[in-house]
């Protein structure tokens, strides 16, 4: 179950309205790296999780994520509260409420028109929150490194907001939920490594041969080495095509009918390579006119 408490997580004092920071702040309420979708993400694999302290870990962090939207949520409204009832008032000129709304080349306008200054399950930009922005697959090993570098992203935008405002209210509450975002990253790490083995994801072993090589693949001058490619972890190879030994080809086995009927298609739709039709583009393309004979070209066409 779920129940409310009317008290938020981390208090919400706000110095100022500012409609165009509270469009900014909609990013983290209904966009890819927020609230919205860091707690269904949790909370959809909590439902689906067969190990007990993972199950019990996710319940925690997605209920968490959910009393973040509650705060960034009503960072958003109190942000909004002055132009949101000067709108629907009708107290300014039309030409001050345009400004007040979209002062600062911001998008507030769409929050306070279309929303009416309430926090919109969209992004900064007003694209629509979506399930797919949760890349969840069911399996824990890759789920918690998404995870981990979910926690990344949010973290790094919550950095970004926090570099857009000077209201120390505002900056103190999202630098509360970055700080959160650091602590899960690393609860979901802990979770990775207390699986063991996890790497590599899933069951299956990776093909011996190709597990440990590394493919010089991008050729020229800037080739470089480092861990991720040392000899010490990779076998480093020059890039070279059919590395099974076979001759690169593709080939499959079909039934005689199939071949035949796509023989038949291959027969209708084959290039002639000894012809050279004439285009419409070169039709089209005559020597260009001359400027002084066009005017008398033309009166004598
Ligand atoms: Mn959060
Ligand atoms: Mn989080």
């Amino acid at each position: 179950m779920f129940a409310h408490n009317k008290r938020l997580q981390y208090t919400v004092r706000v110095s100022d309205t500012n409609p165009g920071l509270a469009n900014l702040l909609l990013e983290q309420f209904g966009g890819p790296q927020g609230e919205l979708a860091a707690a269904c993400r949790y909370f959809t694999q909590a439902l689906a999780e067969e190990d007990p302290g993972r199950k019990d870990m996710l319940m925690d962090i997605a209920t968490e994520e959910l009393s973040h939207l509650e705060v960034i949520g009503t960072l958003v409204a109190m942000l909004n509260r002055s132009a949101k009832g000067r709108l629907a008032e009708g107290v300014d000129t039309e030409a001050e409420m345009y400004r007040q709304i979209s002062g600062g080349g911001n998008d507030s306008h769409v929050t306070q028109v279309l929303y009416g200054g309430g926090p919109a399950l969209i992004n900064s930009a007003g694209q629509l929150w979506n399930a797919g922005y949760i890349d969840s697959i069911g399996d824990p090993s890759a789920d918690l490194r998404s995870n981990i570098a979910a926690e990344a992203r949010a973290k790094i935008i919550y950095e970004r907001l926090i570099n857009c405002t000077d209201d120390p209210g505002v900056k103190e509450a999202l630098g509360f939920l970055m700080t959160r975002e650091i602590a899960h990253q690393q609860s979901f790490e802990k979770a990775l490594y207390s699986m063991q083995p996890n790497f590599p994801p899933g069951k299956l072993p990776g093909m011996p041969e190709f597990t440990n090589v590394y493919f010089n693949m991008s050729q020229g001058d800037g080739d470089m080495r480092g861990p991720w490619n040392s000899d010490e972890n990779f076998e480093y190879r020059e890039a070279q095509p059919a590395v099974d030994g076979g001759d690169g080809l593709a080939s499959v086995r079909m039934k005689a009918d199939d071949q035949q009927v796509l023989q038949q298609a291959a027969t209708r739709l084959r290039s002639d390579p000894d012809c050279d039709p004439l285009t419409g583009a070169e039709l089209g393309a005559g020597e260009a006119l001359d400027a002084s004979t066009m005017g008398q070209k033309d009166l004598l066409g």
